[in-house]
């Protein structure tokens, strides 16, 4: 059993890894803002194949500062962002990684889009900095 394990808010959508995740970040681009409401998103990657969903997520499209189509999917009952999805990375889903049961398991690697973070948002100065996602 994975420990990569979680759900929204009210517990309508609950996923479950079937493997490690292939990548832990976070992201201060301005829509990760925006979805998460404060200064930078916390990420782990997972392939759909790889991963069970249970309860219907409902979908967001926008345009990222990437130029790829990101899809916000979040649950339609609490309104929580559980996952993105990217039109550069098919197959794979981004979840945010406080939707965790036990969200200590996240050890995130890597920061991108620093080129937008906001004053107020300090991160771990040891993580991998990268400008694009
Ligand atoms: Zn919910
Ligand atoms: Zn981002």
């Amino acid at each position: 059993m994975s420990q990569f394990k979680g759900s929204c808010t009210c517990g309508a959508i609950r996923y479950e890894l079937q493997t490690e995740p292939r990548l832990s970040f976070l992201c201060q681009c301005r829509q990760c803002q925006r979805i998460t409401g404060t200064g930078h998103s916390a990420e782990f990657v997972a392939s759909e194949k790889d991963t069970d969903i249970s309860g219907e997520l409902k979908f967001y499209e926008l345009t990222a500062d990437s130029g790829n189509t990101v899809t916000s999917g979040f649950c339609p009952t609490c309104g929580n962002p559980v996952l993105k999805k990217s039109s550069g990375y098919p197959g794979m889903l981004f979840f945010h990684a406080a939707t965790l049961d036990n969200p200590t398991v996240f050890q995130p690697q890597t920061v991108f889009w620093g080129v937008s973070h906001q004053p107020w948002d300090y991160v771990n100065p040891d993580l991998e900095l990268k400008q694009r996602t």
